[in-house]
Formats: structure tokens, sequence, C-alpha cells
């Protein structure tokens, strides 16, 4: 069964199931508009995803085929994955910032085996120890490719451009550029009274920016094309320096908390209210563990080894080899962050890189 919330003034929310994952499930938000309902964000694209969100907007006496438009807060699948199911059901446009519409371009063209390469260079370059790196190679010897959610995700058709307005009759919709997450991830701020006048300017749709409970995934903005990447001369590595999305993320949290909205409407857990209070836990949270990474580079080490050493929601030993991968990127972003920072600087030489506290 569909589980269906209204905020009010013209906005539900839809709870569409992410298929073996923890998170549960995202919250779909379907905004009223003169022109027709608009869609934030879809759902994984999985049957019983794209049936539970049919379910709920027959629910709402609408349907997948009268959706007019689909604004998208990030590329990740289980936000973007039915966005080409809804615009095939209903001819509905699909908005996206422009950096993340460049991710979805690029993996969607990547050859067989290119991303496989770009990881194993990666994973090599932060010290990943061999039993890890095997099955890496093994796979693309095989010739066998993994199969990537976003390898068949809509490209959308229209921008959304920060700052402005969305093209929506009868709303007030701006899109808020927080890249962090993602290097294209919007919120989109409905500039209107809160329906229950709540304190507050109108109603944030935060994605994954700003949630209740958790803090989202910052690692470094992925690039397979990046050749400084996949050059292994430690000199290149020296100069890659793609971005800061750590440093992104912190300035797109205070962007979100002066714009002091009402109320929060994330892409998971639940709404709530007081964004900047959840602001100054999420940057105070992310300046202890800065403190507490730069202590453990008192000795060099490199962000595999600096991965291993962090604090996460289970030991190391228990971490699943994907989650690893994940962590190891989340290593990398705030080991970028400390070198922008002057807090560490990398240590010149061959072999993996490490990295030491200044
Ligand atoms: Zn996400
Ligand atoms: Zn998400």
């Amino acid at each position: 069964m569909a589980q269906v919330t209204g905020h009010g003034g013209g906005v539900w929310s839809l709870k569409v199931p992410i298929p073996d994952n923890p998170l549960g499930h995202t919250l779909v938000h379907l905004l009223d508009t003169d022109a027709g309902p608009v869609l934030i964000d879809t759902g994984w694209d999985d049957p019983t995803s794209w049936d539970t969100l049919s379910d709920g907007l027959r629910a709402l006496g609408t349907s997948v085929h009268d959706i007019h438009g689909v604004v998208i807060t990030h590329h990740h699948p289980d936000h973007h994955g039915l966005s080409g199911r809804v615009r095939e059901a209903s001819g509905a446009w699909i908005a996206m910032h422009a950096a993340d519409t460049e991710v979805v371009r690029r993996t969607r063209a990547s050859r067989p085996g290119v991303w496989l390469g770009y990881l194993t260079a990666k994973l090599t370059a932060a010290g990943a120890p061999e039993e890890h790196l095997a099955p890496l190679r093994a796979a693309r010897a095989s010739g066998r490719t993994r199969t990537l959610p976003g390898l068949r995700a809509a490209l959308p058709d229209r921008e959304i451009v920060p700052g402005d307005l969305l093209p929506l009759a009868g709303r007030r919709l701006r899109a808020i550029w927080t890249p962090g997450h993602t290097p294209g991830h919007v919120c989109l701020h409905l500039e209107e009274t809160h329906p229950a006048r709540l304190p507050g300017n109108g109603r944030l749709f935060s994605g994954d920016h700003l949630l209740p409970g958790i803090t989202p995934h910052i690692g470094l903005y992925e690039d397979p094309d990046d050749t400084t990447v996949t050059d292994p001369s430690p000199s290149s590595r020296l100069r890659s320096s793609r971005g800061d999305p750590i440093g992104d993320y912190l300035d797109s949290l205070e962007r979100v908390a002066r714009l002091a909205p009402a109320e929060v409407l994330p892409a998971h857990q639940h709404a709530f209210t007081d964004a900047p209070a959840r602001v100054r836990e999420l940057l105070d949270h992310h300046e202890e563990r800065l403190t507490g990474l730069r202590a453990l580079l008192a000795t060099p080490l490199t962000a595999w080894q600096l991965a291993e050493r962090m604090e996460w929601n289970r030991p190391w030993d228990e971490i699943s080899y994907g989650s690893r991968n994940i962590a190891v990127s989340e290593a990398e972003a705030h080991l970028r962050r400390l070198v922008k920072l002057g807090h560490a600087e990398a240590v010149p030489g061959d072999g993996p890189l490490t990295y030491v506290a200044v």
C-alpha cells in the first residue's frame, strides 16, 4: 500500500521503497501547479517502487500519465531512477542541475571496463591492499562489466539554474544550488507562506543535503575521465585536486541555514523544523571529525589507512566490500579538505600517496 502524507498547500509526499537498502524509502514529493502535478524526485528504478509510486498518485486522484514535470534534486538512482519511466508515461519534462546532468551523460557513455579501470587506479593510489584489488582486476580481465544502476538513467531535458524560479505556473519554487553530496545537488525553496503559518520562510525540499537524523555521504566527485587519477606518476597525483566536496557541502549547509525555512521536506526519513539548528549540529559534527582525522595524521597515512582508523557505524572488519570503497572515497574527501585548510599535506614519493598533518 502506498503511504501518502499531505503537507498542506498543495504538497504531498509518497514513500517509495528502495529495494535491499537500509534507508528504506525515498520521499517523493508531489507539488500541485496550475499546469498539472509536478514531482520532486521519482524513486528507485524497480517494479515495486514503480507500482508504489503509481498507486500513491492514484490515491491522490491523479496518475503517472498526468505528471507535467519532474524536478530532480540530484542524479542518484534513489532520486532519479524512475524519471525515465515517468517521462515515457506522461511526456513530462525532467529538470536537473547541469553538473549532475554531466554525470548522467558520462555514466551513460562510459565504455565497458572504463569504470573498473578507474576504480582500480584510484584504489591503488589510495593504498588499498592486494586482496581488495584482486577481485577488480579479475573482473576486468574476464571482461565482465559491472552493472551500474546509472547506466540507463534518463538524460534530463531541462536545466535547473541556481537562484532562478522554476517555471511552474502558480507556484514560487526557487532552485538553491547545494553542491557537496553530488556536484549538482539542488534544494528547492517553496517561497510561499507555510500553510500552518509556522514561523520562517516557506518550505525547503532538501533532497539528501539536509536530513533530520543522518549525514549524507560526501566523497570525491567521481570522474572516470580524470587522467590525473589513472596516471600513476606521483607528481601527476599531487597536482590532482578536483574540487573540495566537503568544503562545498559545509558552504551549502550555511546557505540553507540562512534561508531559515519554516519546515524542511527531505527525501528520506521525515519532515522537520528548525533547519538552522540541524545545520549547526552538522557543522559541529564535521568540525569534530576533521579535528579527529588531523590528529590521526600525526603518523603519515594513506587514504585507505585513514579509512580503517576512522569511526564508522560498525567496525572496519564488518564493513562490506562496496561500502569500503565508499568509506575510502569519504576519507579522500576529508584529506582534500585538510589539505585545502593547510592542516595536512601529501608526502612526495613512490607508491600509494600518504598524507601527514602539518
Ligand atoms: Zn544521494
Ligand atoms: Zn538519497
